[in-house]
């Protein structure tokens, strides 16, 4: 096992409201001591000391809610039509995209093809590919007429999700898709304002059989399950049937917020907000004008989210960044604007906006295995990434490539650090 030992950083835990100076010494893809303020940890049998020059040092990034198959195009639809040899390496590029943003673990939501997550996962475990650690996720799962399937009766158009209806079809083609190797069963018991007012987000079109039925199926294999959840019945049917990742959860209301924060230790609440923000906003140039946002839903969907995430926050529930990135607006890379969203829209401090993308997104990741992701501390995995700067007093640093100044993951560099000033004034390439 090797030993590499990191001095003159600035550590921020993933827990804590504050950096604090230290000095962290790794074993292998461990962390194995982390130096109090003042300290300084046993030079023996270190192979490697690397001055971080007063850089911040940091676990890596998770992003729970992730959409590494999609193209940036503007629509479900414009990715859907992808043939899914082109979908693989766009696939392949976002995974390195992602791990080149210090993400150095992600959870995927919605594969656009059946069995793209899974391959890049196992492809990038092989150390073939950069990427994240990634767990792979199933197509959503809709039923007709839901999220995701755009068929008409007088015109067939294939979903980019898998369309069942009846518990039968469920159980069986879940059931087939683990088979394929996912580690997520993802299935959509909400609309979305995307639907452009065919199915609005705060309608659940799956019966409580098929929910029930999905998540019967996966977790009696031991999978896990990710909900495309707007609506009250649905994040209900969350905290009822297990599904640790709620997605969105915009229209939950106070009653189902206190049953969800009696059982917070077992969820994980992603609103995806960039979707409802951005989309709203910041989305003219590719034909969405606020008054469009307005009238499929959007904007409301944004509004009661941010309420219902500041009762969340309050309320001791996990929320959680990212998610949705992977459109024209919202690219892929561009994820840690979320940060700003938090603090801006859900009342968070920047170092709980930071902790939410460290600590309880490593939480998210390992889910009840018992392996340690997301901190700087003894037995966390290695995963860390050197900051040129202090990112509690500035979150859109993590926007910027060039003041990432080192990337690892599991004790290995993807990006290894050659120094401060240089990568600031972007002399080094990634
Ligand atoms: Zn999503």
């Amino acid at each position: 096992m090797s030993r590499l030992l990191f001095t003159n950083v600035q550590i921020f835990e993933g827990t804590e409201s504050q950096c604090r100076p230290g000095e962290v010494l790794l074993n292998g893809n461990r962390i194995s001591a982390v130096a109090a303020p003042g300290e300084s940890l046993p030079r023996e049998g270190v192979e490697e000391i690397i001055d971080g020059q007063g850089a911040t040092l940091m676990p890596g990034l998770v992003n729970p809610h992730c959409h590494f198959t999609y193209s940036n195009a503007v629509s479900l639809a414009d990715i859907n039509a992808l043939p899914v040899e082109e979908n693989l390496l766009i696939t392949l590029r976002n995974a390195r995209t992602y791990l080149d943003y210090g993400f150095t673990a992600v959870i995927g939501v919605a594969s656009a093809k059946p069995r793209l997550e899974v391959v890049v996962r196992n492809a990038v475990n092989k150390g073939e590919f950069p990427g994240p650690r990634i767990l792979a996720s199933t197509p959503e799962y809709t039923v007709s007429g839901g999220v995701g399937d755009d068929s008409r009766l007088d015109l067939f158009v294939p979903s980019i999700g898998i369309v069942c209806d009846g518990v039968e079809e469920f159980r069986k083609s879940v059931r087939q898709l683990i088979r394929e190797g996912v580690d997520i069963v993802k299935f959509n018991n909400s609309g979305d304002s995307f639907t452009f007012g065919r199915m609005p987000g705060d309608i659940n079109p799956m019966t409580e059989d098929e929910v029930r039925t999905i998540c019967e199926t996966t977790l009696n294999v031991g999978k896990r399950l990710a909900a495309h959840a707007h609506t009250d019945s649905g994040v209900r049917q969350c905290v009822q049937y297990g599904v640790e990742l709620i997605n969105h959860a915009t229209f939950a209301s106070d009653a189902t917020i206190e049953a969800l924060a009696k059982v917070a230790d077992r969820h994980w609440v992603t609103p995806a907000i960039a979707a409802r923000y951005n989309t709203t906003y910041e989305a003219q140039a590719w034909g969405i004008t606020t008054e469009i946002a307005e009238s499929i839903g959007n904007k409301r969907e944004l509004e009661a989210g941010c309420v219902t995430m500041q009762k969340m926050h309050r309320a001791g529930i996990r929320v959680l960044p990212f998610g949705d990135y992977g459109f024209a607006w919202i690219p892929i890379g561009t994820d840690c604007r979320d940060l700003e969203h938090m603090v801006n829209l859900f009342d968070m401090k920047p170092w709980e906006a930071l902790r939410a993308a460290t600590a309880y997104g490593g939480e998210a990741w390992v889910g009840n295995s018992g392996e340690k992701l997301g901190r700087i501390a003894p037995g966390y995995l290695a995963d860390i990434l050197l900051i040129d700067g202090d990112p509690l007093a500035d979150l859109s640093l993590l926007q910027d490539q060039r003041r990432i100044v080192a990337v690892m993951k599991d004790g290995q560099f993807h990006r290894r650090f050659s120094g401060r000033a240089e990568r600031a004034t972007g002399k080094v390439a990634a």
